[in-house]
């Protein structure tokens, strides 16, 4: 193929620009971010299930405490009523003993409560540890998701920056190439992941590095400035 050697100078320099925005590419594709972002939110999402069950539990143990709680209160009036009616009741024998067992009976449910509420505490105490353990990790993860993010967005930003310098850089070296040779090179480019040149050294090319036979050597020589590597058919450089 026909060329100057500032149109290979050229070529060269495309080259070099587009590999550097492969570079740029894969390594905003492989920001470490990503990963473990993903992996934070699944963490996040796992917490999150537990924390509906937690909930439910928290505000179950609390209903039963709330309940015990009102039932006591209810049992002391009734106690305190009761013991008054005792006092105004004069002696009447009758009446001091019925209301007497009514006594004894709130006392023997007021304990019953008691026992029951000092149950319902320890399982509401539990609750609440459990749902602050939770709310914890949960503003845990979302700091840390936070700061990854900002991370990423800094790290992309001056990525992103650098493709878009790299793209409007490419202008120049394509402003000097004729049509067959900007063709050339970005057929081979799409056809090599990319990298579309290659350069012969004594008898192999640079890139792939396979041997080249003495017979394809003297069609590669006599296709100079510019040939194909016969493997991996980026456009060699013959100088
Ligand atoms: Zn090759």
């Amino acid at each position: 193929m026909e060329a100057t050697s500032e149109q290979i100078d050229l070529l060269m320099r495309l080259q070099e620009i587009d590999r550097s925005i492969l570079k740029s590419k894969k390594d905003l594709e492989e920001l470490p971010q990503r990963a473990q972002i993903a992996a934070l939110r699944q963490k996040q999402e796992l917490l999150d299930q537990k924390n509906i069950k937690a909930e439910d539990l928290y505000q179950e143990a609390k209903a039963n405490v709330d309940r015990l709680t009102c039932e006591d209160e209810r049992l002391e009036s009734k106690q305190t009523l009761t013991q008054q009616r005792i006092d105004e009741s004069q002696g009447d024998f009758r009446s001091v003993s019925a209301l007497s067992k009514d006594l004894d009976g709130v006392a023997k449910r007021r304990e019953t409560v008691a026992f029951e509420k000092e149950k319902a505490d320890k399982r509401l105490h539990r609750a609440e540890s459990i749902r602050r353990k939770i709310h914890s990790a949960q503003r845990k993860f979302a700091s840390e998701i936070k700061e990854l993010e900002e991370a990423f967005q800094e790290q992309s930003g001056h990525l992103q920056e650098d493709i878009t310098k790299a793209e409007a850089a490419r202008k120049k070296p394509l402003n000097g190439l004729n049509e067959e040779l900007i063709d050339a090179y970005d057929r081979a480019a799409r056809r090599c992941g990319g990298v579309a040149l290659s350069e012969l050294h004594s008898n192999h090319c640079t890139v792939c590095r396979s041997l080249i036979e003495p017979n394809r050597l003297l069609q590669i020589k006599h296709d100079a400035p510019l040939s194909i590597c016969p493997s991996c058919r980026r456009i060699l450089v013959v100088r």
